[in-house]
């Protein structure tokens, strides 16, 4: 349970604080805190509202890194699908991938079997079958949609996808909190406290009450992605930037293909997914240095036309007129100025700001894939332990995040039985909550209204509304629709369900009329985001 007590925790002495609470920041937390550490999240607006919500949502080794031989960090995320695939089992599932082979591509037709055998030995206790080759027929029979003038065959391997990364970042911080962490959210960062050449804490503002308070700890890491730098310029350190930002966009369309597809675009040669996703394809992604605004990024037009055209040469019957919505994000990747975006490598970097410039206690993150985020977390809490003079063991590998194991089939069917609700709408919960499903319903004894659906074409129920409220954290329409549950990801975008999620929110947290109003434009205009390409025009 997420119990946000601002003046609690300005008095205590933290041994952390851990500054954004996207996956990174969150892993760092949860494992601190099993580590016994005292430890306060401060995240400025809602766990994974950044990168982590706007991700290809694969937890995956990493098949391009090959390409630039970086083979540590594909064997570090092949072991951490494995660690995930065991302690997330309820978010993490098995994806099968196709990369059809076309006439023209002879060098692909080299590199692919050298790549995919490397992908296999890499890690070779893995738990996933190995790839294999298919041929033209069996391309066709297996992933039908595919356009056959040209096709040669396939390989087929296997990743893992995590379809809500938003609950697997939260069930990190909600373990955080059951081992004992203090956990805000809607808690910006705005300066730190220094004691000498040392970190001591940090000015935090409420994004609520707009109050202001003095947050003290031990040490101070700046997990903020692609903020790091600008947090790390409020000590007046700005000189060098420790990041290159670099945005990713989405398509989100009705469901082209059965598993995930792995195509290579013809204008540039980079890698991208046509990706399952629910009963839709996620398409993408693409990857070009970013200088905009940090806290709203968006879909170009230029970025939709080169996805879609690229897309269509496999799936020819895709058109702009099916795309849904879209979103962008920005990768923060360990600086590097000299190679193209897509050269830049991916591995994850820690500075300690005492070595790096004579700060004390202080300490960034930058970059971090999902998939990596518990080794990163490890890591630096490593690092943070050996500061402290501490040496408590890491137990994250072997720890189940809160929603695991996975609910039997006869356990979810007894649910819907005993509630009355579709087998459908408790297996949907279960997708949510893992086994904490059954504290969603638990809601429906009291309130038998909790039942009701949230909208026509969705499965979720009022009772998640409370739920998110009392034990989540839940303070915005957007907190709930985007990061609680995936209402918001749906083709509509959450505005059907707009209005009850207000009015229940509203009754939950004591909203005034034009409060709700507030939060109802708010909402509007965060999914407007995903609409912007279409005034540009596609070309
Ligand atoms: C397009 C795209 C696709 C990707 N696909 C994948 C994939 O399929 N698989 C994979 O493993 N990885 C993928 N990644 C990488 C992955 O999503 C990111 O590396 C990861 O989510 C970064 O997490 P983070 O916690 O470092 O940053 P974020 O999620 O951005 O979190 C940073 C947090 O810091 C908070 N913050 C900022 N400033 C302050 C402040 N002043 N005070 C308090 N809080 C603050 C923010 O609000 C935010 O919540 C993808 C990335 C992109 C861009």
């Amino acid at each position: 349970m997420i119990k946000r007590d601002f003046d609690d925790a300005a008095k205590e002495t933290f041994d952390l604080i851990v500054v954004g609470s996207g996956i990174i920041g969150a892993g760092i937390a949860w494992d601190a805190a099993l580590r016994g550490l005292k430890t306060l999240i401060l995240e400025k607006v809602d766990f994974a509202c950044g990168t982590t919500s706007r991700s290809s949502r694969l937890i995956h080794g990493g098949l391009r890194y090959l390409k630039r031989l970086e083979l540590g960090l594909v064997r570090q995320d092949l072991r951490e699908r494995d660690v995930l695939l065991s302690i997330a089992p309820h978010l993490v599932h098995p994806l099968s991938f196709i990369i059809p082979l076309t006439s023209g591509r002879p060098l692909q037709r080299v590199a692919l079997p050298f790549g995919l055998m490397l992908y296999d030995l890499l890690y070779f206790r893995k738990s996933l079958p190995s790839h294999q080759q298919l041929t033209r027929r069996e391309t066709l029979d297996f992933e039908p949609g595919v356009e056959p003038k040209g096709l040669l065959g396939s390989y087929l391997y296997h990743d893992c996808q995590v379809p809500f990364a938003e609950r697997l970042c939260l069930e990190n911080v909600l373990s955080a909190a059951e081992h004992g962490a203090t956990i805000l959210n809607h808690a910006k960062v705005t300066e730190f406290l220094r004691d000498g050449n040392s970190v001591s804490g940090v000015v935090v503002q409420d994004q609520i009450s707009g109050e202001t308070y003095q947050m003290r700890a031990r040490i101070v890491v700046n997990a903020t992605g692609h903020w790091v730098d600008s947090v790390r310029d409020m000590l007046g350190k700005g000189s060098r930037p420790m990041v290159r930002r670099t945005k990713g966009i989405h398509l989100l369309t009705p469901q082209i293909s059965r598993n995930a597809v792995v195509l290579f675009a013809f204008a540039d040669s980079r890698l991208f997914f046509v990706i399952p996703w629910q009963n839709y394809s996620l398409i993408g992604t693409t990857d070009t240095d970013y200088a905009g605004d940090l806290d709203a990024v968006e879909a170009e037009a230029n970025d939709v036309t080169y996805l879609l055209k690229e897309v269509q040469r496999i799936f020819p019957n895709v058109s702009s007129g099916d795309i849904f919505y879209t979103y962008a994000g920005l990768r923060a990747l360990a600086y590097s100025k000299s190679r193209r975006p897509e050269d830049v490598s991916r591995s994850h970097k820690l500075v300690d700001h005492e070595r790096e410039d004579g700060i004390g206690g202080f300490v960034s993150v930058l970059g971090g894939k999902i998939t990596a985020y518990r080794a990163v977390a490890e890591q630096t809490v490593d690092m943070v332990c050996h500061k402290l003079s501490a040496k408590p063991p890491c137990t994250t590998a072997e720890v189940p995040l809160p929603g695991a194991p996975i609910v039997p089939q006869q356990s979810l069917e007894q649910a819907a039985n005993e509630r009355g609700l579709t087998l459908d709408t408790v297996s949907h919960l279960a997708s949510l909550y893992g086994s904490r499903f059954s504290q969603v319903l638990d809601i429906l004894n009291k309130n038998p209204k909790g039942a009701q659906h949230l909208c026509p074409h969705c499965q979720d129920i009022l009772a998640q509304v409370q739920h998110a409220v009392e034990q989540e954290g839940a303070l915005t329409i957007e907190d709930f629709l985007l990061r609680r549950s995936a209402i918001g990801l749906s083709p509509c975008q959450g505005l059907d369900a707009l209005n009850s999620v207000a009015s229940e929110m509203g009754r939950l947290l004591g909203w005034s009329d034009a409060e709700q109003q507030h939060q109802v434009d708010a909402y509007r205009s965060q999914a407007a985001l995903g609409q912007r390409f279409r005034n540009a025009g596609l070309a």
